[in-house]
């Protein structure tokens, strides 16, 4: 008899819409996540093939003294330049979902109910295909921006900029498999994941948790 396989919930959203925070509400249920940014960073850590390529196209200018990344100097040449964002994310994105992959082989080895991959660019960069079912957690914009200004210390023209550059709402929405409107407090969050919890358990074939 071949193991249970946990579901793989992939959680997005567009910036500080709440997927960390999302995350947290699922792990108080135990169930574990991989988050795409980290992977992000895994895969151009020094040591890494992506960046040996990185470091040929635009030289040292883009590493600090210490042989890392510098994150700050490749936004800022690619944030302009569509030809070379897509020359990056060929660079970086096969090697982020492949890392992913391993990471959530790695909990699918282990008992857990189901596990959740946590990223932005669910939709824009493929991970989609890693994961059984995409819950976007959904914000009015005004909300967002408002969020996103709070936490970043940025104003409000930079945080609707970043907004504006990322995926429509209603393109993420129509693509989700479940919705989390997360516009209420922190508690109505906690009770709006515990739901999900419930559902996801159920459509593994689990128990509901007590
Ligand atoms: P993301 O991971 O999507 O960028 P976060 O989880 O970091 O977003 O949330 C963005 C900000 O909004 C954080 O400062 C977080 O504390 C706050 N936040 C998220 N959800 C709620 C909520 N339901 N009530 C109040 N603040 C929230």
């Amino acid at each position: 008899m071949t193991a249970r396989q946990p579901l793989i919930i992939g959680v997005t959203g567009g910036i500080a819409s709440g997927k960390s925070t999302v995350a947290r509400a699922f792990a108080q249920h135990g169930i574990p996540w991989v988050d795409a940014d980290d992977v992000a960073r895994e895969v151009v850590a020094p040591g890494e093939p992506a960046l040996a390529e990185i470091r040929r196209r635009y030289g040292p200018r883009v590493l600090h003294e210490d042989g890392h990344l510098d994150r700050r100097a490749l936004r800022d040449i690619v944030f302009a330049d569509t030809a070379e964002r897509r020359w990056l994310e060929s660079v970086t994105h096969p090697r982020i979902r492949q890392r992913l992959g391993e990471h959530l082989e790695d909990f699918r080895r282990r008992d857990v109910p189901y596990v959740l991959l946590v990223s932005p660019l669910l939709f824009e960069s493929g991970q989609y295909e890693l994961v059984d079912r995409a819950l976007v957690i959904d914000v009015p914009e005004s909300l967002q921006i408002e969020r996103t200004a709070r936490r970043d210390g940025v104003d409000e023209a930079q945080a609707r900029a970043i907004v504006a550059a990322q995926m429509p709402r209603d393109e993420r929405l129509s693509r989700a498999d479940d919705v989390l409107v997360n516009e209420g407090d922190e508690r109505r969050l906690a009770d709006q994941v515990a739901e999900l919890d419930r559902q996801y358990r159920a459509l593994g074939g689990l128990p509901p948790a007590r």
